[in-house]
């Protein structure tokens, strides 16, 4: 098989071709399912090289499988970064990261906007439990970035665009603030895809995936990448070698099916939401609406900067905790449920499902106000889609 350079070609034929390999064995187009925890070895010689990196080849699934390794590949090629590394779930790649990044007394910058699960890592178990001293910065604004680094600032992590308002950060001037430094910049690309995003691109040091969303696409997998400088990806396997949060050999399967068809999908989640967006802004029945791809949001010059598009998806407030409701009950197309960059649309009220436990005072501190609606567009027809939030809004 002649190789290609993938970063001379263009990025749809990239999502199909980065990491494909044809099973040298059968010549089976598609990668077969490694579905075996360890591999044989040869001989002795063989069984020894293989466990002193002499011999690349596989030696037992947690130290690396073929069906991991080609999606790695394939991520971190659609973000121009040098290495990547899959995981069970985004917060095992977001776990591990950390863990990896910083130890007790080290300072870490953080966006006082992010992933409740990521939240609560940082607050609970790296603030409370091992001492690392988090700050939580609206990194929307570069100069209280700025203003929050001290000296054993090791992480600024960032997710952007962020729930519940797509609020952005400034990916490229926040990394031009470490340079010279050993912070790093760690972001959570979720939202975006790498087909909306390459963080790497604009300066980061660690792009993060929940793949469970928009590279998988298809809402049949949990799974995670972080991608990379390998002089922190490569270092970053012993942390995945030790504390084991890989990714089985089907999931990787199932998201490298999902992700040829990333192209063809964010560009239709993208005119989908834009639309719908668009038709929520004008609804009687919506006070707000957030949406990076909307001229109203306070941050649209950047987001036509950073982004190649806006993504899939957004959210709304209608007028209170018993409209929201009441919404939920009355949708008929959409799916009642959380996650998001499903194929399907999907939608839920934060103030009664995700984040019902939390005390009304903080969660409306952190932007969940009774009314707000979080809105992952699919790529049904957009008639359709609209067509069922009208009627539900309008119960
Ligand atoms: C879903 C999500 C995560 C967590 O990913 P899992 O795969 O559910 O572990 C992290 N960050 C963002 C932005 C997410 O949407």
């Amino acid at each position: 098989m002649k190789k290609h350079d993938f970063s001379k070609l263009g990025y749809s034929t990239r999502i199909l071709h980065a990491g494909h390999k044809v099973d040298p064995t059968t010549g089976s187009h598609t990668m077969p399912i490694y579905q075996t925890s360890t591999f044989v070895f040869e001989d002795a010689d063989q069984g020894a090289a293989r466990f002193s990196g002499t011999d690349p080849g596989y030696k037992y699934s947690r130290l690396g499988n073929p069906n991991t390794d080609a999606l790695a590949e394939k991520i971190a090629a659609l973000e121009n970064a040098e290495a990547g590394l899959c995981f069970g779930s985004g917060m095992a790649a977001i776990s591990t990261v950390m863990f990896h990044l910083v130890k007790t007394g080290d300072h870490v910058v953080a966006a006082d906007a992010l992933y409740g699960a990521t939240f609560a890592l940082f607050e609970k178990t790296l603030k409370n439990k091992y001492g690392v001293e988090i700050d939580w910065v609206d990194t929307s604004d570069v100069e209280k970035v700025k203003a929050a680094i001290k000296p054993n600032t090791r992480v600024i992590y960032l997710e952007t665009p962020a729930n519940p308002t797509m609020k952005m950060a400034d990916i490229a001037a926040i990394a031009e603030l470490t340079k010279g430094t050993e912070i790093k910049v760690v972001v959570d690309n979720t939202f975006m895809s790498p087909y909306f995003q390459r963080p790497i691109d604009l300066g980061a040091h660690v792009s993060i995936h929940s793949a469970t969303k928009y590279i998988g696409g298809h809402g049949d997998v949990v799974g995670g990448i972080a991608v990379g400088y390998a002089n922190i990806i490569k270092p970053l396997f012993a942390d995945l070698k030790e504390i084991g949060p890989i990714m089985g050999p089907f999931d990787a399967f199932l998201l490298n099916r999902g992700v040829r068809t990333l192209a063809l999908r964010m560009e239709k989640h993208n005119e989908n939401a834009l639309k719908v967006a668009e038709f929520l802004e004008g609804h009687p029945e919506v006070e707000a609406v957030y949406y990076p791809g909307l001229k109203s949001h306070p941050q649209y010059e950047l987001a036509k900067k950073q982004m190649s598009g806006f993504g899939g998806t957004l959210s709304f407030e209608v007028k209170s905790f018993e409209k929201g409701k009441k919404l939920m009950n009355s949708v008929k197309l959409a799916h009642l449920a959380v996650s998001l960059g499903d194929v399907h649309t999907l939608i839920q009220h934060p103030a009664s499902m995700t984040h019902a436990i939390m005390p009304k005072a903080e969660r409306e501190a952190s932007g969940v106000t009774d009314g707000l609606i979080r809105l992952s567009v699919g790529i049904e027809d957009v008639e359709d889609i609209i067509a069922d939030l009208d009627q539900a809004l309008r119960a």
